[in-house]
């Protein structure tokens, strides 16, 4: 096995301002179902990133012809970075004062001495549909100077330039970072700038990481046009340790069509700021998307895109030999549709009581069942990975609604990573990343760990926290992680699947904990079990508990607060949230309990 995911995840609380380690959970919707591998305890080799560099990452020089101070790479080295970087400190003085709010409602106060180079107001201030003042002010802060659209066609002229320079899926080298969709929730991508690092900025253990920004930077959110300003400014400073690969809303027309289904779709977001010359600076941008990459390949073993796998037909070398630019109308039809369904695919959570449903390749529920767009079962990522030499597929596009930002899915070869926490400023959803690395012990391995910060809920987070830790479940022995056992509770009304399951395991074997024996017989109300399907190996939960806090407590500098649930959390049935919801229809696919 040549990828591993880390037994724990770090996680951000904007309450304490800390980063506390974690076990994952199946409970907050980080593990699927389907899925029972192993976790790895191990650390990352970060050392090795030492031998190769012992500097932080500098920003890379590009070739000659490039050294006007209007040039686009000048403008993201001397402008848009610094100003960024000046973003992150004001985002930590609101951290360090404990001060959150969604991206929706972020008005930053601008550092005093910046603001001379703010343009003047002449810039056409719009207003958006509420009548409220847009916050183009940041944007105009971001770009330094009154001849903003000049500079926006320049840096994105320069991206353009660097993209068609690079291949269609280019090798991403390790360590490396994942983000998922940010829909222009800007402050939600500075904040994991701010807690984990970002390009240029990393400690001496963690430099020259690589970053794979996973599509969808636009559409929905207050500031996509600062998101994507800062992303082509970064991939243009740092050309081979920033990626850029396409999403489904990196598309003229999905934009349109968000903005025609009420929402704040990119070319409506472009001429709010712009005015009449909304519809150039919209073109300007679709000029550099249309080269945007489709894939990522990390360390040969990994690889990043949007959507899916679609029918899982294809080759990688069919990928790469896909002629750019790629305009709206060619998306859909490009390689006969593999394009189309790597930035739209979805996988399908396995189910072996249903195996008809979800495995193999079916129609979308998300296109209403139309032809061309896919969901993929486990199978299908199986045999992909297997013909193409991988071990992860790591994919965006969907969040899930009292979600870590994350999940691990068919059996540890694909992950979901969606960066934009309480997502559309309305859902309770934390972000996350992934950090990928070489293991410590393992050279030769992959290590995934999640990052996530959490959402901002919007009751008291503290209700709960520290108390019911028990409720994370444990792992076995074997590193898999374990599942509540549900005790068969005779129910005559009720021949549900899960009941079914438990009484017929309970026929066949004795529940008793494998740590202190006690078993599941008499008075034992209170205890609950663990149960480790690949083992059979049960846990009882004082035992659990016990070993929890002997992994976890040295490492932690609080009491656990990832308890601190809102109140969708008592959902019983999971319902996967489709990230475009115009395409969701009526016929969203319940996931269904193993
Ligand atoms: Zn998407
Ligand atoms: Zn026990
Ligand atoms: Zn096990």
């Amino acid at each position: 096995m040549l990828v591993r995911i880390s037994k724990y995840y770090d996680s951000v609380s904007l309450v304490t301002g800390e980063i506390q380690m974690h076990r994952h959970s199946r409970k907050r919707k980080a593990v699927a179902d389907d899925c029972h591998i192993s976790y790895a305890d191990v650390c990352f080799a970060v050392h090795a990133t030492l031998d190769q560099e012992t500097v932080p990452a500098e920003p890379e020089s590009r070739g000659p012809g490039d050294t006007g101070e209007s040039s686009g790479h000048a403008l993201a080295l001397g402008v848009v970075l610094p100003r960024m970087m000046q973003l992150i400190d004001v985002l930590s003085n609101e951290v360090d004062q404990h001060v959150d709010c969604l991206d929706l409602d972020w008005d930053p106060i601008l550092p005093p001495d910046s603001k001379q180079g703010l343009p003047q107001p002449s810039d056409s201030p719009q207003q958006n549909v509420d009548g409220q003042p847009q916050g183009d002010s940041l944007l105009s802060w971001l770009l330094g100077g009154s001849d903003q659209i000049e500079r926006l066609f320049a840096i994105c002229t320069a991206a353009q330039e660097v993209l068609e320079s690079q291949p269609v899926v280019p090798e991403v080298s390790v360590p490396a970072k994942v983000f998922g969709d940010l829909h222009g929730q800007l402050r939600d991508l500075l904040l994991f700038f701010c807690f984990y690092g970002c390009p240029g900025q990393e400690s001496r253990e963690w430099a020259n990481v690589s970053y794979v920004f996973n599509g969808d930077w636009v559409d929905r959110g207050r500031h996509q046009l600062e998101v994507v300003v800062v992303l082509l400014a970064l991939k243009l400073v740092f050309p081979a340790r920033v990626w850029l690969t396409r999403g489904n809303h990196e598309d003229m027309e999905q934009n349109r069509k968000t903005s025609r289904e009420g929402g704040l779709g990119f070319d409506k977001a472009c001429a709010m700021h712009f005015g009449p010359r909304g519809p150039e600076v919209f073109q300007a941008f679709y000029k550099c998307f249309d080269w945007l990459p489709l894939a990522a390949s990390i360390g040969g073993r990994a690889l990043v895109l949007h959507g899916g796998l679609g029918d899982g037909s294809w080759t990688l070398d069919m990928l790469r030999s896909v002629q750019r630019p790629i305009v709206s109308a060619e998306l859909v039809t490009a390689l006969d549709g593999v394009v189309y369904n790597v930035i739209w695919s979805d996988p399908l959570q396995a189910d072996p009581a249903s195996p008809v449903d979800t495995f193999g390749v079916h129609t979308s529920a998300r296109a209403k069942h139309k032809t061309t767009m896919k969901a993929f079962g486990r199978d299908v990522t199986q045999t992909f990975c297997a013909r193409e030499n991988l071990a992860l597929i790591i994919r965006s596009h969907q969040f899930k609604r009292s979600g870590k930002g994350y999940e691990v899915m068919h059996d540890g070869l694909l992950m979901r990573v969606f960066s934009a926490r309480n997502y559309m400023g309305r859902h309770q959803n934390d972000g996350g990343v992934l950090l990928l690395g070489w293991a410590e012990g393992t050279p030769d391995t992959l290590l995934v760990r999640p990052q996530v910060i959490e959402r901002r809920f919007k009751r008291g987070p503290s209700a709960g926290a520290g108390q019911r830790d028990d409720l994370a479940e444990p792992y076995c022995p074997q590193e898999h992680l374990m599942r509540e056992f549900q005790p068969c509770r005779p129910n005559p009304s009720l021949g549900c699947l899960t009941s079914l399951r438990s009484r017929k395991e309970k026929e066949e074997e004795v529940i008793g904990c494998g740590e202190c024996k006690i078993s599941d017989s008499s008075d034992a109300e209170a205890i609950r079990f663990f149960y480790c399907r690949v083992c059979s190996y049960y846990l009882c939960s004082p035992c659990a508990l016990k070993s929890a806090h002997a992994v976890a407590a040295p490492m932690q500098r609080a009491a656990g607060s990832e308890d601190a649930e809102p109140s969708e959390s008592s959902e019983s049935s999971e319902t996967p949230e489709l990230c475009d919801l115009s395409e969701q229809g009526d016929d969203s696919v319940a996931m269904l309990q193993l």
